[in-house]
């Protein structure tokens, strides 16, 4: 089985050069378990993350398409709208972004500070909704608005979370295989799972090439129930675009993102500081520092299927600290 029907989709190189896969030596020793980290913070626009690798494909089908704006939505203080905002300014594009409030505060820094600040600085074009109850729905009839004026929108899903978006991490999967061979056998590999997109990626990605790497997607917003037909979907249609199987189980942990999406708990801002004061690396509020706690927590519980290292994926996020300051 191969996935090389990856390198027949149109992309836009704007990644460069993969991204690194490091070992955590003094996490390592705290949790007495190998550590390791793919660096995928570290990608080269604007402050990084994961929506770049999406993006790659996403945007290089908007140009195809002959769009002239980059209409996408999410949270104010989504990592992924200001992601899409740097690339649509690299592309001479512009960029509309409808935002919510998902967790209704007044906070002056979340209002303004960490990636909002950032959308102003990359003129996007921000349109409030109450909420993004139907982003899908939402954002059709903000491109049937642009298109009445003349533009030529093309939409990029909620977290660039679509079959094609996801192409990007099957080659993230790819690069761990890569960089890992002969060095080191991960028993398991763990992100974070919101849109899924980089979920469903890695989990067709490494069914292939690393099949006997447990992948555990950390849910940031829903419950198992929930999140899984939203992997499922995705990782389904990016299979049959590849034609490849894909049959491996599935495996959510839900129990690291209470209260709610984008307000952040105990254990994981615990997560942030511990990889600060260890390893020097920012994670986040939202998303990493939350999946870090599923990692802590999975070893402490036994609820990893085997013994080994372990690869935790960073996605970025670290420009919302900033936002969340001093607390929400
Ligand atoms: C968007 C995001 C994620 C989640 O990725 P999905 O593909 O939406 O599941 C994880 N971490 C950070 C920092 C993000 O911005």
């Amino acid at each position: 089985m191969s996935l090389h029907l990856l390198h027949q989709f149109p992309r836009l190189e704007l990644l460069g050069a993969p991204t690194p896969l490091e070992h955590l030596p003094r996490l390592s020793d705290y949790l007495g378990r190998d550590i390791f980290i793919k660096r995928d913070d570290f990608t080269p626009v604007a402050l990084g993350g994961n929506k770049l690798r999406k993006l790659e494909f996403l945007a290089a089908d908007a140009l195809r398409e002959g769009a002239d704006v980059l209409l996408t939505a999410g949270a104010i203080q989504s990592n992924h709208v200001r992601q899409t905002a740097a690339v649509a300014a690299r592309l001479g594009l512009k960029c509309v972004a409808l935002l919510e409030n998902p967790i209704g505060t007044t906070s002056e820094n979340y209002l303004t500070n960490g990636n909002r600040l950032m959308l102003d600085l990359l003129d996007v074009e921000v349109v409030m909704v109450d909420a993004l109850h139907n982003p899908t729905e939402q954002l059709a009839e903000q491109a049937e608005q642009l298109e009445a004026q003349g533009f030529r929108p093309y939409i990029v899903p909620v977290g660039g979370s679509n079959a094609l978006g996801a192409l990007g991490y099957v080659e993230c999967a790819q690069e761990i295989a890569h960089q890992s061979e002969g060095v080191v056998d991960f028993a398991a590999v763990v992100v974070a799972s919101g849109s899924a997109g980089t979920h469903a990626g890695l989990a067709v990605g490494l069914e292939h090439l690393l099949p006997d790497t447990e992948l555990v997607g950390v849910t940031v917003s829903r419950k198992v129930a929930a999140q899984l037909p939203v992997v499922e979907r995705i990782r389904t249609a990016l299979a049959e675009q590849l034609e490849v199987q894909t049959r491996a189980p599935i495996t959510l942990w839900d129990d690291y993102f209470a209260p709610r999406y984008g307000e952040p708990n105990d254990e994981g801002m615990a997560a942030v500081k511990l990889l600060a004061r260890l390893e020097g690396i920012m994670l986040d509020p939202v998303y990493t520092g939350k999946a870090m706690a599923g990692l802590i927590d999975g070893i402490a519980q036994n609820r990893f299927r085997r013994e080994g290292p372990l690869l935790f994926v960073h996605t970025g996020g670290a420009p919302a600290l900033f936002a969340y300051h001093p607390s929400v």
